[in-house]
């Protein structure tokens, strides 16, 4: 499915929160979505669900008019997963199974199709069939994400919105939690717009970086490109660039010669850091 905002305009009264934003989300891609605190981010993720009406432009589906309802409000696009900050405040079920198949009754999906979901999506959120009895307070913090997140994954979504998923978590339960998401999302070919505050996050999964400032969408690109080649456009609008961009140049700095990295990814970056050291290594040795 291919997701496309044509000048799209929203305000809330007075105040504007997107200004003609045009854009295209194609399929299969990890898209970060960055920017200062009130660039419009959660604005544009909830009129992409379909949460919020817009005030001008158009929003298509793979060339459709995104669904309205009678009275021409949005409807809530199904196809859309929603993943809002501390999701597991929204687990409102007594055990972690009826949590789990909620939503797929309720949308009518058959007892094989549900049976299947489950089977896949626990172990793909590190979760066993240990915790289908369990109430979701008997969980860890980390668990009852997982919950919360496989619970929105039993709907097969196409588009997964995560907005700052891993909020509260700490470094080691963050990263195991967006590495499971890449797999689902690379292995099912899904789109993942990733709402987040962490460069270091947007520069290690992303394909593409979704740019906002002052409601503005000032850039969509592909994420190496953005961090390798516009740092001053970041820094100029308050953003950092990635820890090991920023290492990458203080190196450039210190030797003062120019370092192409092939990623803006962090492994990638530390062995073309080693890989020069080397080099300079075996050059100081032939000297
Ligand atoms: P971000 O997610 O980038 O922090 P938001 O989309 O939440 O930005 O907000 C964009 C702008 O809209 C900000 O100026 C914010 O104050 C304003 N805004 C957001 N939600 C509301 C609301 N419910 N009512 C009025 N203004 C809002």
């Amino acid at each position: 499915m291919v997701y496309q905002f044509n000048d799209v305009t929203v305000n809330y009264g007075e105040r504007t929160a997107l200004k003609n934003i045009s854009c295209t989300i194609q399929e299969g891609k990890w898209i970060s979505i960055i920017g200062p605190t009130g660039a419009g981010k959660s604005t544009f993720v909830k009129v992409l669900k379909g949460l919020l009406p817009i005030d001008e432009g158009m929003y298509l589906i793979d060339g459709q008019s995104a669904p309205r309802d009678r009275k021409g409000n949005p409807k809530v696009i199904a196809d859309i997963g929603y993943v809002f900050q501390y999701p597991e405040h929204q687990l409102f079920e007594t055990t972690v199974y009826k949590e789990l198949v909620f939503a797929p009754k309720l949308h009518g999906y058959s007892e094989q199709r549900i049976k299947e979901s489950m089977d896949e999506i626990l172990p793909r959120l590190g979760l066993s069939d240990d915790v289908l009895p369990l109430a979701p307070f008997q969980l860890s913090g980390g668990q009852k994400r997982r919950v919360a997140i496989a619970s929105i994954l039993m709907m097969e979504p196409k588009l997964l919105i995560l907005d700052e998923p891993t909020a509260g978590l700490d470094p080691v339960s963050r990263k195991a939690l967006l590495r499971l998401l890449q797999e689902w999302q690379q292995q099912n070919n899904r789109t993942i717009l990733f709402v987040t505050h962490d460069m270091n996050e947007a520069a290690e999964y992303s394909d593409e970086v979704m740019v906002f400032q002052n409601g503005q969408l000032k850039e969509h690109m592909d994420t190496n490109k953005l961090f390798l080649e516009h740092g001053p456009f970041l820094e100029q609008i308050g953003l950092s660039l990635p820890e090991p961009v920023q290492l990458l140049r203080q190196m450039e700095e210190l030797s003062g010669r120019r370092m192409e990295a092939p990623s803006c990814k962090e492994q990638d970056i530390l062995e073309q850091l080693a890989r020069w050291t080397m080099n300079e290594r075996s050059r100081s040795d032939h000297e």
